[in-house]
């Protein structure tokens, strides 16, 4: 018989149906028994009946979590918890659950949850709660309104490589492998292949694509693997232009969360305050805040000034923008008339980066000179420094963490708990 997804039950009221899931709880009272079963749309109570003799006998060897099939008459009962339950006809266990669960899914009054390392070695049992997988749908509906902006904006999808002969940004945070008779290392950003997209004359681009960071942070928002998203664009005319496009581009993401798993969530408005690092210390100086590089903002920084634009202007995003070259990377393009400072950017949501952008340098020689002064071995960058010899256009883009976006959106502690199954220093497992 064919399968009724639980949600769509309402509509087979005096049909008889097949339903598929997990048995989340089981309540035997004599010559009845009732039973919760949970599928990825929704719980359903079913009712056990003993003149039902076999469904019956099944339904006391059941142990939470085991997933059944169940096949009955689909009927209103006031009691249930939807208004409707199943009269059990046939029970179909596809598959026992030991008796003893690892972690709970459902906790008793009073229970609390697990501590984050023990929930995350049973990621598979923790992800079966509903606000764990509400977390996923809302990121499938964030990628799907920001690629409705990407497909309605002429960008090309592209796929960059995870191996790389030298790695993508300065060497410390990068893993190597060994790569037959020699060394590769995993891919920090698609930043190179992302320009090289530019100067192959594509103008835009978006990329998807796993991220790896050798990084032996021990924080909420760092992990050693994370999903990027980044877009390039040519022929811009300086990083404002790129901030615009990534304002339309998120707020297409968020219209599309918001009509679809989180009517709550508020749309941001653009444009969204761009405040330069000069005048983002002035703001956080006048309150007593002073971080230890004057090129960069600290986390606590970070959430401050997050704090104090939503407090002016009630944006929950600010740009920091006119980041000093000293902190940040060499082809990162400089104001010609402010050879310190950078035409390079990061977006902040609700007081943490989710993102990194800039104009870059397409200018051969300049880029070449920016990369001589911050003692980068030329010579190793030549495949990279190659693409802008041939011609390539004025581009500039960035790099998006959508792990950290959902954090933020849904007020998650850890970038961890947006991610199926987080890798950092300590965990590659499960
Ligand atoms: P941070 O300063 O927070 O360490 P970053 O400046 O190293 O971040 P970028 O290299 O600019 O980050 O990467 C682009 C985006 O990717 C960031 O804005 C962030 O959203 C995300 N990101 C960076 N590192 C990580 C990480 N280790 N884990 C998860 N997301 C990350």
């Amino acid at each position: 018989m064919e399968r009724t997804h639980i949600k769509s039950i309402k509509q087979k009221i005096g049909e008889k149906i097949t339903i598929k899931g997990f048995v989340e709880t089981i309540r035997q009272q004599g010559s009845i028994a009732f039973l919760i079963i949970r599928d990825v749309t929704g719980r359903a109570q079913v009712v056990v009946l003993k003149s039902h003799t076999e469904a019956f006998d099944t339904c006391k060897t059941l142990t939470l979590e085991s997933v059944v099939c169940i096949t009955g008459l689909a009927k209103e009962e006031k009691q249930a918890p939807n208004g409707f339950e199943i009269e059990a006809e046939e029970i179909m266990v596809l598959s026992l659950a030991s008796p003893e669960l690892p972690i709970p899914v459902v906790f008793e009054k009073g229970g609390e949850e697990t501590d984050a390392p023990k929930r995350f070695d049973y990621r598979w049992i923790d992800l079966r709660k509903d606000e764990r997988i509400n977390i996923f749908k809302v990121w499938t509906e964030l990628e799907k309104g920001v690629r409705k902006y990407t497909e309605e904006n002429n960008f090309i999808q592209v796929y960059a490589p995870s191996f790389m002969g030298v790695p993508s940004e300065s060497g410390a945070e990068v893993f190597e492998v060994n790569y037959f008779d020699r060394k590769a290392y995993l891919a920090q950003s698609p930043q190179f292949y992302k320009q090289m997209a530019m100067a192959a004359g594509f103008e835009k681009v978006f990329i998807t694509g796993p991220i790896f960071r050798a990084e032996p942070s021990y924080t909420t928002r760092h992990m050693t693997e994370f999903t990027g998203w980044d877009f390039e664009l040519s022929y811009i005319e300086s990083h404002h232009d790129v901030m615009d496009e990534l304002e339309k581009f998120l707020i297409s993401g968020f219209e599309q969360v918001n009509k679809t798993v989180l009517p709550e969530l508020e749309i941001p408005k653009r444009p969204f305050p761009r405040v330069t690092m000069k005048e983002a210390k002035e703001l956080l100086r006048a309150k007593g805040i002073s971080g230890e590089k004057d090129y960069d903002v600290s986390p606590e920084e970070e959430r401050e000034l997050g704090r104090l634009i939503k407090e002016q202007t009630g944006s929950d995003f600010v740009f920091l923008i006119d980041y000093p070259a000293n902190g940040r990377a060499f082809y990162h393009m400089r104001y010609p008339d402010q050879p310190d400072i950078t035409k390079g950017f990061d977006l902040i949501y609700k007081g943490l980066e989710i993102v990194t952008g800039a104009q870059r340098e397409h200018r051969y020689e300049v880029l070449e000179k920016q990369a001589k002064e911050k003692g980068m071995d030329v010579e190793s960058l030549r495949g990279y420094m190659d693409f802008f010899k041939y011609g390539c256009p004025p581009h500039g883009g960035v790099g998006i963490g959508p792990g950290r976006i959902i954090m933020q959106m849904l007020d998650l502690p850890s970038v961890k708990e947006a991610t199926l199954l987080p890798r950092d220093v300590k965990r590659i497992n499960p």
